[in-house]
């Protein structure tokens, strides 16, 4: 039995009984005795196996490719030499094999391959172990009930490798070729997911730098205990709140501005029910995550992940929205209730099981393999903080989704400045329901209103007018991507958030919310221009539903990969012919780039000089352009990465610089040794 890591290996020994364990090259294997058969349970490290191409060397496009033990490919991943060399040993002696890595694409892949590609068995010789989470309970029933291969995962966890490959590799190495024909170097690279993902980016980059603002008004009037705005009756859209004439805003305003009365007019209240939220799948918990935590998305996968392999929650990369009654809601809650923080909580759901109601709200989204995000019930310990937190939302999430709507009521108020509309509006809860399982993640707008009739007259404490500007669209955040990523079926739930972090990586994405850097969109401008294939969301959704008609008996892994392989030549192929001249588009922007990030700003010491950053023996110092006429020059720090920023320091007038150090101690300086802003240093 191949399990998908060590520590997921022992658990699974653990939850099947009584086990010896064996050493060997010094890899732990555990084994079981029953009166049928004898079980040795031998753990991978992740994908001990690689894709690797057959020819040698750099040219494109390559296509013969076959799998490799990981570490003979790739030098950081030397570790997995003995875990290799054990699994030889171990299978060696088997006369069948179960697979039970982790129940998805990747752990299909992963235990497949090392029996596969180590003892060659067939098909009927391999049984898979199918289990949503590390509990005992839930491995011994998938022990005790183990389904046939899965050859239509396998086949389609395989096919994705080869196409990630093809594209990745292929791309990259054309980018890079057509930098180094113009003579220059840099580490490009793109991906079947990488570039579409890029372009959604992108086109967001050039909506806001295209984007002209519009001046419009808005007219405020003031009571002692609420604010209401001025609403002009509109024959296209029923109100409108927004004055887009200066003149006319102008015009309201000096007729209600002397005002010291207002009547209510009209009082509308609309009672509403709030639905309690849908279960956690991967990319919901990453979006509360970073809105509840401001957690990046990649880190709050590998939280989840440690969670899921402490046997503390189910598997975290789902798709699904729903949890199925299969789960034992009951069960879960009676072990949640076990732990001091959740007793009243858990009391409370359980509560409702008297009244025939214990069902949760379920989500849209389904996922073959496993139900949403829930927690198993066992006692966490030894959480770090931030696990901690992550574990807390998604036991409260569980709690909440068993909640009855929270009942909220709306209040708008309309006053009357001789025949101009004033409105406010307020937000109440009546009834908090499902509020009290998600506290404190609800996050619910709560403004009153004083209680008035129709027809009462207010104080007015007086009149606002204010100049504002129409915005441009908004940035993306990264779980804001990721969502979209989703949204747009490019990816998988399991590789998004690696996807955008590749693209900082590269320098194609920075800040947060996400920039799109120059190179970035000189990258998907070279591509619109000369292989619009690589950056199509049609073309990589087409793959996406292919792969699933893969994994359901419907196509063929070999008939994918050659209609893969057939279009990348072709574009390839034209990519090649231009390979020059693409190239030297791309190294333009690569050279602004790198001045970009070497200028920092004028010399004062000269009359046109710049200050630039120089590197020389390992040294770095600030330099003038006029150098030898001019000698002006400031030290560097030693450690870090230094960016300009853009500004002269206010003491000084000298340019002002990023330092970002691995340890995350980031900080700003101004260049100038002496400048009175570093006297406290
Ligand atoms: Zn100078
Ligand atoms: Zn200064």
């Amino acid at each position: 039995m191949v399990g998908e890591k060590p520590k997921v290996t022992s658990k699974i020994a653990n939850a099947l009984g009584d086990y010896s364990t064996k050493e060997n090259r010094g890899v732990k294997n555990y084994i079981i005795e029953t009166d049928e058969r004898r079980i040795i349970i031998a753990p991978a490290v992740g994908h001990i196996f690689n894709l690797d191409q057959v020819s040698e060397g750099w040219d494109y496009p390559v296509f013969d490719v076959e799998w490799k033990p990981t570490f003979e490919t790739d030098d950081s991943a030397d570790y997995m030499k003995k875990y290799y060399n054990n699994l030889k040993d171990q299978l060696k002696k088997a006369d069948t094999y179960i697979n039970a890595c982790d129940f998805d694409l990747e752990g299909s892949v992963i235990g497949a391959n090392v029996i596969k590609q180590i003892t060659d068995a067939p098909d009927e010789k391999i049984e898979r172990m199918k289990f949503s989470t590390l509990t005992q309970g839930d491995l011994q029933d998938a022990f005790d009930d183990l389904e046939d291969f899965d050859r239509g995962m396998t086949s389609a966890g395989i096919t994705r490798h080869i196409l990630d490959y093809y594209y990745g590799v292929n791309v990259s190495r054309a980018l890079m070729q057509a930098v180094r024909e113009n003579d220059r170097y840099k580490t490009l690279s793109t991906g079947r997911v990488q570039g579409p993902a890029l372009k959604v980016l992108a086109d967001k980059e050039r909506s806001i730098m295209e984007f002209e603002p519009d001046p419009y008004w808005e007219i405020f009037l003031h009571h002692s205990e609420f604010d209401a705005k001025f609403l002009e009756p509109d024959a296209d859209r029923e109100k409108e709140d927004r004055v887009w004439e200066e003149e006319k805003a102008e015009e309201i305003f000096t007729t209600v501005k002397g005002e010291k009365k207002a009547q209510v007019s009209n009082i509308k209240i609309n009672n509403y029910s709030h639905n309690p939220p849908i279960p956690f799948n991967l990319t919901g918990l990453q979006k509360e995550a970073s809105s509840q935590f401001n957690i990046a998305p990649k880190k709050t996968q590998s939280i989840a992940q440690s969670l899921y392999e402490d046997g503390l929650i189910s598997y975290p990369r789902t798709e699904s929205q729903k949890l199925p009654p299969s789960l034992g809601y009951k069960s879960l809650l009676n072990k949640l209730k076990g732990q001091d923080k959740y007793e009243d909580l858990a009391e409370k759901v359980l509560k409702k099981d008297k009244s025939d109601d214990l069902f949760p709200r379920q989500g849209k989204k389904e996922d073959d393999a496993h139900p949403a995000i829930y927690p198993t019930g066992s006692f966490p310990s030894g959480l770090s903080k931030m696990e901690g937190k992550v574990y807390d939302l998604i036991v409260k999430r569980f709690f909440a989704v068993f909640g009855d709507a929270a009942k909220r009521q709306s209040l708008t108020m309309t006053l009357d400045v001789l025949g101009h509309k004033f409105s406010a509006k307020s937000k109440v809860t009546k009834e908090r329901n499902w509020f009290n399982l998600y506290d404190p993640y609800v996050n619910v707008e709560e403004a009153e209103l004083p209680g008035v009739e129709e027809g009462e007259t207010l104080d007015v404490e007086g009149f606002d007018l204010e100049e504002k500007e129409t915005k441009p669209p908004r940035r993306y955040s990264q779980s804001r991507i990721v969502s979209e990523l989703e949204k747009k079926n490019l990816g998988t739930k399991a590789t998004r958030a690696a996807t955008i972090d590749r693209l900082y990586d590269r320098n194609y994405i920075d800040s947060s919310p996400i920039e799109v850097t120059d190179l970035g969109l000189a990258i998907v401008n070279t591509l619109e221009d000369h292989a619009p294939d690589l950056l199509s969301e049609k073309l990589t959704r087409e793959f996406e539903e292919q792969m699933d008609a893969i994994q359901n008996d419907e196509e063929t892994s070999e008939d994918v990969v050659q209609k893969a392989r057939e279009g990348l030549e072709e574009t390839l192929t034209n990519f090649k012919e231009k390979e020059k001249e693409i190239g030297a588009e791309l190294v333009e922007t690569i050279d602004q780039e790198r001045k970009r990030r070497r200028q920092l700003g004028d010399c004062l010491e000269c009359d046109d000089g710049t200050l630039r950053m120089i590197k020389s023996d390992g040294s770095r110092f600030v330099g003038c352009s006029n150098y030898p006429d001019c000698e002006n020059s400031f030290p560097l720090p030693n450690n870090g990465d230094i960016n300009s920023m853009e500004e002269v320091c206010e003491e000084c007038g000298n340019p002002k610089i990023y330092v970002s150090r691995s340890s995350g101690n980031d900080y700003s300086m101004c260049i100038y040794p002496d400048c009175p802003t570093k006297d406290d240093w």
